[in-house]
C-alpha cells in the first residue's frame, strides 16, 4: 500500500479513478461513478497543496462518501473501499484496460454479456465474432482489440529503461542491505545508459560467494532461477515485463575489471584489448595479464585500470567504440550532476502537478539549486488543467509570495506554452513579455506532416519569447515515436535563433536522446536538462538527464543549466535582438 507519509495530491487523485473504474467494471449505478471522477476532478483543479487543505467538504464536487474514502486513504494509506472492490471484479480485468479503445465502460460490458474475466476469455470471445456481435462494438473494435490483445502479450526484445528502473532500484536497496556484499554496481547496457536494455547485470566483489548466493535467491518477485552457481546467479524477475537479471560474484580485487568487461560495450572491449595486445598484454576479467612473465595486475577501480593504460577514466556513458580511446588519452571532462544549478520545466498543483509552488521551491532548495523555471501548462491543454491568462497572473503573485520564503533561491514564473495545431501560440507576445521564462511545446496534431509540424517548431522558435522548445520530438520510448520533426532543420533554426533545445531528463522519454545532442553541440546549439517534474520524486530525474547527456558527450559549457544565472540571461538576450 501507499507510503503514508510519502501521499501526494496525484495519489488521492489516482485512487478516485481507480474507484470509479472498478465500480464502472462491477457495472454500479453512473450517479455512484460519477461522484468519484468529479471529486477527482475537483481536485485537479483546486490549486492547493495537500497539508494545505484542511476541510474537505468545503471543495465543491466532494461529498461525504469521497471525502470518507480520501481521510481513510490519508490516515492509513489504505482504502478499504478500493480493497473490497478489488476482491469483487475478476483480477484479471484490469490489465486489458490497457488495451487501446477499452475503457471502463466497455470493459464492463464485455464482462457483465460475454463473462469475460481475463485475456483469454476475450481472446476467445474475438475469435468466436462475440465480440462483434455485442451492440456499441461491431466488426472493426472486434479486429482493433485483437490486435491490441496482441501487443499486451508482447515481451519487446528490447525493455525501456524506464521500465527496469524500479527492479533495478529494489535490487540494488536489497545488494546495500547485504552485509557480505563489499561492493556491488550495475553493469552493462543500463550503466551505460542506452534508452532500452536486454537484462540487469550486476557484479558483486564478495569474499563469500555462497552466503550471497542464497540471499541472491531469495530476492522479491523471482519468477524463475534460470542459473545458481558460486561465481554467477541469474533469475527473471516478475514485473511489468519479465526482467532477467545476471549477478556476478568476484573477489574484490577483480572487481574493476571485471566491472569494466561487463559493461561493455563488446566493441569499447574489442578496441581496450588491442590496446593492451599492442603492449604485449592481455586483459581478462580478473586483470591485465603480462602475456610473457604471466603476471597478473588488479586494480582497485576503473580509473586505476585506465590509467595502466596511460588513459583517463573513459565514463562508462561512452564506451561505445566511437573515438573514446583516443580522445582520453588527454582529460576530457563530461557535464556531472554536480555542475547543474536549477531546473527549468516542472509543473505544479496549478496545473496537472502533485505538489505546490511552494513545496517545489523547498525541494529545490534542499538540492541546492540556485534557480527554478515554474512551469505549468497553458489554456490549450485542457485535460491537464492548463492555465489562461488571468489564472498565470494570480499565479505570478503566488510565486512572489514564495519567493519572499527562499531568498537564496530564484523563481523564474514561467509556463509551458502550448504551440497550436494551425501553428499559432497559446498567448500573443503582449502577455508573454510579462512573464520571466517561455518553454514552447506540442503536446497535439502528433499525426500532422513534417512540414505542418516543422512550421509550428519554427514559429515558437523565431518568438522572442520563447527560451526553450521542450521534448522536441514527443516520442515515448517504446510506446510512441513522436512527431514528424526534420532533426536536421530544426538544430539550424535553434542556432540562429538563439533557441535552446530541451534534453528531456524524463526516463519515459530522454528526448532529445543522446544522439541529436551530440549533433546539437557539435552545431553550437544550446541544451537544458530538466526534469519536466509533477511531483518531489520526478526532480531526481536530473540523474538520468545528466547520464543521457554524458552518452551525447556534452560538456558542461554545452548545458544552460549549469550557468549562473547572469549567464544564461546574457544568452536570453540575444534572442531579442
Ligand atoms: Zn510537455
Ligand atoms: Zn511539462
Amino acid at each position: 500500500m501507499a507510503n503514508k507519509a510519502a501521499i501526494n495530491k496525484k495519489d488521492i487523485i489516482h485512487l478516485l479513478e481507480e474507484i470509479a473504474i472498478y465500480l464502472e467494471l462491477k457495472g454500479e449505478n453512473p450517479f455512484k461513478i460519477s461522484a468519484y471522477r468529479k471529486a477527482a476532478q475537483a481536485l485537479e483543479t483546486d490549486t492547493r497543496a495537500l497539508s494545505e487543505i484542511d476541510d474537505w467538504s468545503s471543495i465543491k464536487g466532494i461529498g461525504k462518501g469521497t471525502q470518507g474514502v480520501i481521510t481513510e486513504f490519508l490516515n492509513s494509506g489504505e482504502s478499504e473501499t478500493l480493497e473490497l472492490l478489488k476482491q469483487e471484479v475478476p483480477e484479471g480485468l484490469i490489465p486489458l484496460l490497457d488495451i487501446q479503445g477499452l475503457g471502463g465502460k466497455k470493459l464492463a460490458k464485455l464482462y457483465q454479456e460475454l463473462q469475460i474475466e481475463n485475456k483469454a476469455d476475450l481472446q476467445a470471445a474475438c475469435e468466436n465474432h462475440q465480440v462483434a456481435d455485442l451492440k456499441g462494438f461491431g466488426k472493426k473494435s472486434e479486429e482493433k482489440i485483437l490486435a491490441g490483445l496482441e501487443n499486451l502479450n508482447a515481451q519487446p526484445d528490447r525493455l525501456p529503461f524506464d521500465a527496469v528502473r524500479g527492479v533495478r532500484q529494489n535490487i540494488e536497496t536489497a545488494l546495500s542491505a547485504m552485509k557480505d556484499v563489499k561492493r556491488f554496481s550495475i553493469a552493462g547496457s543500463m550503466r551505460r545508459m542506452r534508452e532500452t536494455v536486454k537484462d540487469l547485470d550486476f557484479i558483486i566483489a564478495t569474499e563469500q560467494p555462497e552466503v550471497v548466493k542464497e540471499q541472491l535467491l531469495q530476492l522479491a518477485d523471482i519468477k524463475e532461477v534460470i542459473a545458481s552457481g558460486d561465481t554467477k546467479v541469474s533469475v527473471v524477475i516478475e514485473d511489468h515485463y519479465d526482467v532477467s537479471v545476471d549477478f556476478r560474484m568476484i573477489r574484490d580485487d577483480a572487481f574493476a575489471t571485471t566491472l569494466h568487461h561487463f559493461t561493455g560495450s563488446k566493441d569499447h572491449n574489442v578496441a581496450m584489448r588491442q590496446l593492451a595486445k599492442a603492449r604485449g598484454e592481455k586483459i581478462s576479467e580478473y586483470g591485465v595479464e603480462n602475456i610473457e612473465t604471466g603476471e597478473v595486475t588488479t586494480f582497485d577501480s576503473e580509473k586505476a585500470f585506465f590509467k595502466h593504460f596511460d588513459l583517463y577514466e573513459i565514463p562508462p556513458e561512452v564506451r561505445e567504440a566511437k573515438g573514446e580511446i583516443e580522445t582520453f588519452k588527454q582529460p576530457h571532462p563530461l557535464v556531472t550532476l554536480d555542475d547543474i544549478k536549477g531546473d527549468l520545466h516542472m509543473h505544479t498543483t496549478w496545473s496537472d502537478g502533485a505538489q505546490s509552488i511552494e513545496e517545489m521551491a523547498q525541494f529545490a532548495s534542499e538540492k541546492g539549486y540556485a534557480y527554478i523555471a515554474i512551469t505549468d501548462h497553458s489554456k490549450f491543454l485542457r485535460v491537464a488543467n492548463g492555465l489562461n491568462e488571468k489564472r498565470l497572473r494570480e499565479q505570478r503573485e503566488e510565486i512572489e509570495r514564495v519567493r519572499q520564503l527562499f531568498p537564496e533561491l530564484t523563481i523564474l514564473a514561467g509556463v509551458e506554452m502550448d504551440i497550436l495545431p494551425d501553428g499559432t501560440l497559446d498567448f500573443d507576445n503582449d502577455f508573454l513579455q510579462e512573464l520571466d521564462y517561455v518553454i514552447g511545446a506540442i503536446h497535439s496534431s502528433f499525426s500532422q506532416t513534417e512540414e505542418e509540424i516543422m512550421t509550428r517548431l519554427f514559429n515558437a522558435m523565431e518568438n522572442p519569447y520563447v527560451k526553450h522548445i521542450a521534448h522536441p520530438t514527443g516520442r515515448i520510448i517504446g510506446k510512441r515515436d513522436g512527431y514528424k520533426v526534420n532533426m536536421e532543420q530544426l538544430i539550424q533554426k535553434a542556432k540562429e535563433t538563439h533557441t535552446i533545445l530541451e534534453l528531456n531528463a524524463n526516463p519515459k522519454r530522454f528526448d532529445l536522446n543522446s544522439d541529436w545532442i551530440k549533433l546539437c553541440q557539435e552545431q553550437g546549439v544550446k541544451i537544458t536538462i530538466n526534469t519536466d517534474a509533477h511531483s518531489k520524486e520526478t526532480l531526481e530525474f536530473m540523474k538520468e538527464g545528466v547520464g543521457i547527456a554524458r552518452r551525447g558527450w556534452l560538456k558542461k559549457e554545452t548545458v544552460v543549466n549549469t550557468w549562473t544565472l547572469e549567464e544564461l540571461q546574457a544568452f536570453w538576450k540575444k534572442k531579442q535582438e
